[in-house]
């Protein structure tokens, strides 16, 4: 949905997001969308052709866990307060000398607002790179495949910690004994 500048009344727009895409693309991954994006944005026109956005945005979303590989749901609320400038003004050549301040700051160009890609980047934004499914899932048995936030197994993982290793050192003793 691209809003042509022109068209934002001078008392400003309201927007309301409702938009029932069914899944994100994040690299090759197609995250499922349970709860709808939502959520409203106010949009108005300023001088020297800059726009504001306020609101906000919520989505839930279904993310995979990387250690135990089970679904969670993941809720995504953002407020968004952010400015868009006219690049149709900064010649080609020159976009490479922006100041870094200018680099920060966000552009519309050809006269349009990209709605739809202001209020998807803070949800984009907020997806975990490595998501968990809690800060202290124990993830799964790379030999014997059980989830071990459910189950003990008794496989040697190599584990590294020192202390683990006395331990295994000994029973590996009191067996031989
Ligand atoms: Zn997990
Ligand atoms: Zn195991």
């Amino acid at each position: 949905m691209r809003i042509r500048i022109i068209d934002i009344p001078e008392k400003g727009l309201y927007y309301k997001i409702d938009d029932s895409k069914k899944s994100l693309k994040v690299f090759d991954e197609e995250i499922p969308i349970l709860e709808r994006v939502s959520g409203e944005l106010y949009i108005r026109k300023h001088e020297a052709g800059r726009v504001s956005v306020k609101g906000n945005v919520r989505v839930v979303l279904e993310l995979t866990c990387s250690r135990c590989l089970k679904t969670y749901r993941f809720e995504i609320v953002r407020d968004i307060d952010e400015s868009y400038h006219p690049i149709d003004d900064i010649e080609f050549g020159e976009r490479k000398h922006l100041k870094s301040f200018e680099l920060d700051t966000c552009y519309y160009s050809e006269g349009e607002l990209d709605v739809e890609s202001v209020y998807m980047e803070p949800i984009y934004l907020a997806i975990p790179m490595k998501p968990l499914c809690s800060d202290n899932c124990k993830g799964i048995c790379p030999i014997c495949g059980k989830d071990l936030n459910e189950d003990f197994c008794d496989c040697n993982r190599g584990v590294r910690d020192p202390r683990w290793k006395v331990l295994v050192e000994l029973k590996e003793k009191l067996k031989g004994e």
